[in-house]
């Protein structure tokens, strides 16, 4: 895959899908930001693994869902590089019950966590690349914002915003050449998938066609992917990557 770019920033990269997503850039030869909102000793470790193998690795603090702290973070990263190439938006809760039990603040907080965060990246990144007539971003959202789930409302309505959200940007960037596209991650093996119930892992691995869980590495092969100048002619393009279970 050829990347005209040479940076990129992953939100919410210190371990999980994010950090296999920084791991298989860096192999591609971007530089790559690693963003963290805790836990600076998982940001560092992983910087460090990426340079044991070569490859170029940054660690930038701040919390996704808060602009200030975003437009700022690329700021610096612009200043630092001379340009952004590439975003992805991929820092994500989840915080499930039954809606008849749900606050709205825990109905609130998913959706500035996800959605949010997700609209202040694609906005201060699109501000970025309009001037450099180039860019592209990748949104992580979910099977969930497909096809809904018991007791997910607050996180199946973040994700399905996402999607929706990146279809609209991807006709705003369009004219100044900058893409936008989402991908939704089936069940894959993190730690927002450890702590489900046995028998729910079960009926989800009995209805999933390839038979197991997805590994955090096949959502990060199909970001460089969207990201890449292989994709140069796909823009507000949702890409299922879900071992066939949702199609
Ligand atoms: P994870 O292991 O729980 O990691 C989530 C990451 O997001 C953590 O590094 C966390 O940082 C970060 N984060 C959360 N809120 C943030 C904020 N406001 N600012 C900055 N960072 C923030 O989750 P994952 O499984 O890797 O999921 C990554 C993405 O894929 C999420 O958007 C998730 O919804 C999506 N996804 C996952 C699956 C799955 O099966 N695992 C399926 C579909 C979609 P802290 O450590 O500081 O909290």
């Amino acid at each position: 895959m050829k990347f005209s770019g040479k940076n990129v920033l992953i939100t919410g990269s210190s371990r999980g899908i994010g950090a296999e997503i920084a791991k298989v850039l860096a192999g591609y030869k971007l530089k790559v930001w690693i963003n963290y909102r805790s836990k600076p000793e998982l940001a560092d470790a992983l910087q460090a693994e990426i340079q044991a193998f070569g490859g170029q690795a940054a660690t930038i603090c701040f919390d996704a869902s808060n602009d200030q702290a975003f437009s700022d973070a690329i700021s610096a990263i612009v200043d630092s590089d001379g340009e952004l190439a590439y975003l992805v938006n991929n820092a994500g809760i989840t915080n499930d019950k039954l809606a008849l039990r749900m606050k709205t603040e825990d109905f609130t907080s998913v959706i500035d966590a996800n959605l949010t965060s997700c609209f202040i990246g694609c906005r201060e990144a699109l501000k970025v690349m309009s001037k450099q007539r180039k860019g592209s971003i990748v949104n992580i959202a979910s099977i969930i914002g497909e096809r809904g789930n018991a007791g997910q409302t607050n996180y199946a309505a973040s994700k399905g915003g996402m999607i929706a959200m990146t279809k609209s940007f991807a006709y705003e960037g369009a004219a100044r050449n900058v893409r936008f596209n989402s991908i939704t991650p089936g069940f894959i093996q993190t730690e927002m998938t450890e702590h489900l119930k046995p028998e729910i892992k079960d009926y989800y691995l009995q209805n999933i066609p390839l038979g197991r869980l997805g590994e955090a590495k096949e959502i990060a092969e199909a970001v460089a992917f969207l990201l890449s100048d292989s994709a140069s002619y796909i823009t507000g393009e949702t890409l299922k990557v879900n071992g066939g279970l949702y199609m």
